[in-house]
């Protein structure tokens, strides 16, 4: 998974900082997770409208109250959006 994006608790997603190295981050706070690009507000109001959402880690197909196989939550579960 590519990106500088990290969860630091549910709903909340941070933006890594340019020069900064995820990892390096992610080491750091233990509880931090990785995550993809958080989509739209519209975009998250489609996964639901097509019961098709994309995961936090980027996964697609997934149910949008549902969970990807790694266990990462969709994006409008994760906003509890839904
Ligand atoms: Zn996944």
């Amino acid at each position: 998974m590519k990106g500088n994006y990290v969860i630091v608790r549910h709903g909340k997603v941070a933006r890594i900082k340019d020069g900064l190295d995820r990892d390096e981050v992610l080491a750091r706070h233990p509880d931090w997770r990785p995550c993809v690009k958080p989509p739209s507000q519209s975009a998250i109001e489609r996964m639901i409208e097509n019961c098709s959402a994309t995961a936090t880690d980027g996964c697609r197909g997934v149910d949008p109250d549902g969970t990807c196989q790694h266990g990462c939550e969709a994006w409008p579960l994760f906003y509890s959006l839904i």
